[in-house]
């Protein structure tokens, strides 16, 4: 049987024929296609600096440790999320906590957040970080949550991991006009493809030279950065703190720059494929997904709420038959902090409660630019079959 995925990437012979041409040449990795890429992202969202990375979790590390996350700080970030926007506060030794999420959007919810910060301010927990998450390429309230930071001194990344080609209030998402830092990740599912890879953007110079730095090793060999060594010494590099190796490949930075002209259309073709979803689902006793009027987004995932009705099948049995008709629905997210590892670290059941409600009625059912309309159709027909078994049994 065939299988329709929830993502996937979509190549053309452009692309590859981009990947070959590095392969010919001098550079695999610290060549010159890596700044063409960085360069072109930047410019498409209206940020001053952007920095290629390996993924989009260590470009989130990278952000973290730039803006001085430690031990005995605290990072807050949405529990409907990958693991990794979480993750890269444990990283740094710091601690994490969640906010809850605005039950129409699955984004972190303004309002819960300034609750969260007003109990924290009173007993001095006050994060230093914030990581509102574009979740499903839906912009967050970003002017909303820009102003708290304001009042309660806290800085902002924002994980754009779903939402390169997004649009907030008119302005590209990566502009970083309510953030210190924004983050996209390149995985295969993604918007756009660089097989793995990640961008940090920001506005700030000093952020991005220690941004740099970080990705390789802590090292630098600009003179202006190094310290004073015996003039009879070769000291073309030194190594000024101590950082990773994140860095992308040409190869990879070359599919990115291919895959980038192609993002306008690849989003624009999401939103095709919305409309439809939205037109043919809206019969069913199910929820599509409501769109804010602010933002435009990428539609990285199409989740569909299953609210639970009497007679009606659950989210659980929607996603077994979906499954067993071929089509590879998804669930995204369990809540972060149900998670094993996070419940080991005190985490309880209940903590943020419209997450959960999300996490027990919500499914992604397929959306990518290649999707076709005859596979759409079979979603839907399928859909329709799982959620109206009385009308076609009568
Ligand atoms: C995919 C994803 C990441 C991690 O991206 P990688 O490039 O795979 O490291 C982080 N956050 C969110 C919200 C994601 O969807």
């Amino acid at each position: 049987m065939k299988k329709i995925p929830y993502g996937k990437q979509l190549i053309s012979d452009t692309d590859i024929q981009a990947v070959v041409e590095v392969l010919r040449s001098d550079f695999l990795t610290q060549g010159p296609v890596v700044p063409a890429f960085e360069a072109a992202v930047a410019s498409h969202c209206q940020a001053r600096h952007a920095l290629a990375v390996s993924n989009a979790t260590a470009g989130l590390h990278l952000a973290c440790l730039t803006l001085g996350l430690g031990p005995g700080d605290l990072l807050w970030t949405s529990p409907i999320t990958f693991v990794a926007s979480a993750n890269c506060a444990l990283y740094c030794g710091a601690d994490v906590d969640f906010v809850d999420i605005d039950p129409r959007t699955f984004n972190m919810c303004a309002v819960e957040l300034e609750k969260k910060l007003i109990q924290a301010k009173r007993i001095c927990r006050l994060p230093k970080i914030v990581v509102p998450v574009h979740m499903c390429g839906q912009p967050c309230d970003m002017q909303a949550i820009h102003a708290l930071s304001l009042k309660y001194g806290f800085k902002i990344i924002e994980d754009a991991s779903h939402a390169i080609g997004a649009r907030y209030q008119g302005e590209p998402v990566g502009n970083c006009r309510y953030s210190d830092m924004t983050v996209f990740s390149f995985h295969p599912v993604k918007i756009i493809t660089t097989g793995e890879g990640g961008m940090v953007l920001c506005n700030n110079p000093v952020y991005a030279n220690t941004l740099h730095r970080l990705r390789s090793h802590g090292i630098s060999n600009q003179p202006a950065d190094m310290q004073p060594r015996p003039a009879d010494e070769i000291w073309n590099y030194q190594q000024l703190q101590l950082g990773f190796n994140y860095r992308m490949t040409e190869l990879q930075a070359a599919l990115g720059l291919s895959q980038l002209k192609q993002l306008d259309a690849f989003v624009g073709k999401r939103h095709a494929l919305a409309q439809v979803y939205d037109q043919s689902l809206a019969s069913l006793p199910l929820l599509t997904p409501w769109q804010h009027p602010d933002s435009y987004s990428s539609y990285h995932l199409y989740p569909i709420r299953i609210p639970a009705i009497e007679d009606g099948p659950t989210q659980q049995q929607v996603y077994q038959s979906m499954q067993a008709a071929g089509i590879q629905v998804n669930l995204h997210y369990i809540p972060v902090y149900l998670q094993p590892h996070y419940a080991r670290l005190g985490f309880q059941r209940g903590h943020c409660p419209h997450a959960e409600t999300y996490f027990k009625q919500t499914i992604s059912i397929p959306m990518y630019a290649g999707l076709t309309t005859t596979d759409q159709a079979h979603i839907v027909q399928q859909l329709t079959i799982t959620l109206q078994p009385l009308v076609l049994h009568h």
